[in-house]
């Protein structure tokens, strides 16, 4: 169950076991209540039996597994008992072996604590039955799983000069919401991907199936997820929509796969693959997937329904919307970076599902989609003399379009604005300045001021956001003095760490007679983070 259907519940008889992920150090939608019970209770609940595992990712670092934390402090304290050793699990690493090595220990650590016989997990086999069956016809589940609308694109523009050699597709789509739909500047938008046709093709040739026969899943056990169980779905549905083809194969998957080689040699390499030592850099640094390996090695006799069992629910992708609900009611922008490029596996060509298909898609086609309200207070300030400053380079600018036409509209009401700075970073003005025209206006307009970092353009004095941050220091010192927000988003490994030095320098040199370590301005920006004054919207 959800974290929240337990709220002021937790079971006293055996164990429970909370698995748990912090979103910018904030609980899930499903977790809000219980988090607001379990901080706020002095119950005892020394009858509770726990265990916590935590989902995160270390690139966010100042909140990396704060709630799984919180989650077992807070039980302690109110005098429950902690029966296996917290697990944590880390998406910018090896996430699924994370989960394994955890799966493995912590049965026998709760046994042993609740004083109960060891057994050996029982092996169900596969969790689906496959009737293969004559008839095609689609189906509803993906909707109603993860509540999804069609949603009709309106626009799908190149905003990139793509002959260029730095030139990397990047849409501009604008999305008709449907009736009744309605969404507030800085939120972001949910989109259901499809696999590209050419991985699809390669699953149907490596297991022999025609992509239009189709199939009925019957559940023998476990978890169904989205999948369409008890329905006729043909192979091409079942696998463009339904999977994820493109994770890079688990330590366990590895391992599967070699007990299935029935080359000797083949099954030694596969052994020899998932040892951490060539796992870490030969698989899970080159994405190598299941369906890589299942290729390389064809002596694998896996059968399809092994295959499919072992794959994640193909899952919607986030897109920040990149207009204003005050000037663009009735539909939103999203800027798309296209995922593209030979493969690190070096098998094929490698297409990220969603933005491929987002970029695919013409004007009058749809998508499966969602409006999901922004929660972590990444959205314009309610008051708004409250300077803001925004730096977001590449498709990062998304929401700040979004903030600047907020702007606007309200200029145009005769509201009074504070002052709103504007980093902005790609590759050459001429090749991939995103919405160019619309901030020059903007900017004219007096709603915003842009400073623009250029990374391959020779003679121009900031190469990244972050140099023009540091070359701007006392302008961005003299806002933040004024009260100002400030915003980040954009890729979450590199610019939002140069970022963040930035920024700390900054706060350094401001204190010429404080000789403040890096440490402490370390420890101040992460405060200013938790107080809601520097917000950050980034993905990995
Ligand atoms: P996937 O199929 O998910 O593939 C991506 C994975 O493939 C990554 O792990 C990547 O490292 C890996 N990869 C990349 N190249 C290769 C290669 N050559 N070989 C092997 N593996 C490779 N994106 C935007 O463009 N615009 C936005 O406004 C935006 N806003 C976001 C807001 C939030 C809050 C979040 C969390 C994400 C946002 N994203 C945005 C990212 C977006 O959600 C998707 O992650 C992105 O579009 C890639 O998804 P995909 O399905 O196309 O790629």
């Amino acid at each position: 169950g959800s974290l929240d259907e337990f709220t002021d519940q937790l079971p006293t008889v055996g164990a429970v076991l909370l698995v748990t992920a912090s979103y910018n150090g904030t609980p899930t939608d499903d977790a809000k209540e219980f988090m607001a019970w379990i901080e706020g209770s002095d119950q005892d609940l020394s009858a509770v039996n726990f265990a916590v595992f935590g989902v995160g990712n270390r690139d966010w670092a100042t909140t990396y597994q704060r709630i799984p934390r919180m989650i077992e402090e807070r039980l302690l304290a109110l005098g429950a008992t902690q029966v296996a050793e917290r697990g944590e699990a880390d998406a910018r690493g090896d996430f699924f072996g994370d989960i394994d090595r955890y799966t493995q220990r912590v049965w026998p650590e709760l046994t042993q604590a609740l004083g109960l016989e060891a057994a050996a997990p029982e092996d169900l086999g596969e969790r689906f039955a496959i009737d293969w069956v004559g008839g095609d016809r689609l189906d509803a589940t993906l909707r109603d799983y993860h509540d999804l609308s069609e949603m009709q694109i309106l626009v799908n523009d190149e905003m990139v000069d793509t002959s260029s050699e730095y030139g990397d597709s990047k849409r501009h789509l604008r999305i008709a919401l449907p009736e009744g739909v309605r969404y507030k500047t800085g939120d972001h938008l949910l989109v259901m991907p499809q696999n590209s046709e050419d991985l699809v093709r390669r699953v149907a040739q490596r297991f022999d199936i025609d992509l239009a026969a189709s199939l009925r899943l019957t559940q023998k056990h476990g978890v169904a997820g989205a999948l369409p169980v008890d329905q006729v779905v043909s192979v091409q549905t079942l696998l463009s929509q339904f999977l994820e083809l493109g994770d890079p194969a688990t330590v366990r998957q590895v391992k599967l796969l070699a007990e299935h080689a029935t080359c000797p040699p083949d099954v030694e390499k596969l052994l020899a693959l998932a040892e951490p030592d060539r796992y870490q850099p030969q698989v899970l640094a080159l994405r190598v997937s299941m369906l890589d390996l299942l290729e390389r090695y064809p002596s694998i006799e896996l059968s399809f329904a092994a295959f499919i069992d072992q794959l994640a629910d193909l899952h919607p992708r986030y897109y920040s919307i990149a207009s204003s609900h005050l000037s663009s009611p009735d539909a939103v922008d999203i800027a798309v970076s296209l995922v593209s490029g030979p493969a690190l596996s070096g098998q094929g060509e490698y297409l990220g599902a969603c933005s491929s298909t987002l970029a695919g898609r013409r004007s009058g086609e749809s998508v499966l989609a969602r409006v999901r309200p922004v929660d972590s207070g990444f959205v314009p300030p309610t008051d708004l003399t409250q300077p803001i400053i925004m730096i977001g380079p590449g498709t990062g600018v998304a929401p700040f379009r979004g903030f600047v036409q907020d702007r606007l509209a309200h200029q145009a009401d005769g509201k009074t604005l504070g002052d709103a700075l504007l980093f902005f970073g790609c590759r050459h003005p001429s090749v991939d300045q995103l919405y160019a025209q619309e901030f020059a206006q903007a900017e004219s307009a007096g709603a915003v001021r842009c400073i623009n970092a250029y990374s391959r353009m020779d003679g121009h004095p900031f190469r990244y956001v972050q140099d023009a941050v540091t070359a701007h220091a006392e302008q961005v010192w003299s806002l933040w003095e004024q009260g100002a927000l400030i915003y980040v988003c954009g890729d979450a490994q590199n610019m939002l760490m140069g970022v963040r030095r930035a920024l700390e320098q900054i706060y350094v040199d401001a204190h010429p007679d404080q000789s403040i370590s890096a440490e402490q301005a370390k420890t101040w920006l992460s405060s200013m983070e938790v107080e809601g004054r520097f917000l950050i919207d980034a993905w990995g």
